[in-house]
């Protein structure tokens, strides 16, 4: 299986201030693992185009974007809450981490045997639909899966979000559309501590207390996602893969490894061939740790190319 990477030169130089978790090496470390494993010669990295402003607004608030435009600024770098930043290349980043996924969306519905994985940033899933949070300016993958709705052959799509902070986001975006299935796991009590109790047909919430091992993860992800998976029979399989619940993420308190990376792959990779003719596109999210994010990226990829 080919896996097509999606990426792009801003993404990388999308600035926040010194100290951030949310910077730059990371994506500039994680690409340089993928060139150093020999992972880009069999996988082909693609650059990002941005996403058109149309596809964006049949997800947010048109005021959204008007403002992180507006803000943007041409030099240094402005707050627009104390995690979350602009710098000159931030909106573009935006724009083209909205515009990969939206592109890997169409790349595999054309057919073909191709997975995708975004590795773009800034991450998506904590913005809302009139706000950007969380180190979030627009959420990538919910623009995706609603635009998905409108193309031929896909009448239903499932978000799966492993990131160690809920997609509070996403949910805010796709619960309206009973069309679009969001699961998302998540260390709780934590960060953002918004909209993790939405209670929906098509949003299933599965928090881990601090200090989860991969084997407390693995039961509460069987117990709550695959059943709703196979009674969604998504068209289209879409991942917020983040990799801070890795036990080296200095964010957060969960203890998964790379193996449980490649576990959740596993599951998710087969339900996509059972019920999605293997569509699946998945987008970096969170993971602040470089080694670990490097690592976990990896295991996740290998089994998407297996
Ligand atoms: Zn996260």
């Amino acid at each position: 299986m080919i896996v097509r990477l999606y990426s792009h030169p801003d993404c990388v130089s999308h600035q926040t201030p010194e100290g951030h978790p949310e910077r730059s090496d990371r994506l500039a470390f994680l690409l340089a693992r993928l060139e150093q494993t020999g992972f880009t010669q069999d996988h082909p990295v693609c650059e990002a185009s941005p996403i058109a402003d149309e596809l964006v607004l049949q997800a947010h608030d048109p005021k959204l974007l008007e403002r992180l435009k507006q803000l943007n600024p041409d030099e240094g770098l402005m707050p627009l809450d104390p995690d979350t930043w602009l710098g000159p290349t931030s909106i573009a980043a935006a724009l083209k981490a909205a515009g990969s996924v939206w592109q890997g969306v169409n790349d595999v519905v054309a057919g073909g045997e191709t997975r995708v994985f975004c590795a773009v940033r800034p991450p998506g899933h904590h913005a809302e639909f009139d706000s950007p949070m969380g180190f979030c300016l627009l959420n990538s993958v919910a623009i995706a899966a609603i635009n998905a709705l409108n193309l031929s052959g896909i009448d239903r799509v499932a978000i799966l979000d492993f990131d160690v902070h809920h997609g509070n986001g996403t949910v805010d975006l796709c619960r309206k559309h009973s069309e679009i299935l969001v699961c998302s796991s998540f260390q709780h009590p934590h960060y953002p501590d918004r909209l993790h109790d939405v209670v929906a047909p098509n949003i299933v919430n599965t928090p881990l207390a601090a200090g989860a091992s991969g084997d407390d993860f693995r039961r509460a992800i069987s117990s709550s996602w695959w059943q709703a998976i196979e009674a969604h029979r998504p068209d289209l399989v879409l991942i917020s893969a983040g990799f801070d619940a890795h036990r080296k993420d200095p964010i957060a308190h969960i203890n998964l490894d790379e193996g449980d990376f490649a576990w959740v792959t596993e599951e998710i990779t087969a339900l996509a061939e059972q019920f999605s003719q293997g569509r699946i596109v998945s987008t970096l999210e969170g993971g602040y740790d470089l080694q670990a994010l490097a690592d976990s990226s990896l295991a996740h990829l290998k089994v998407l190319a297996a």
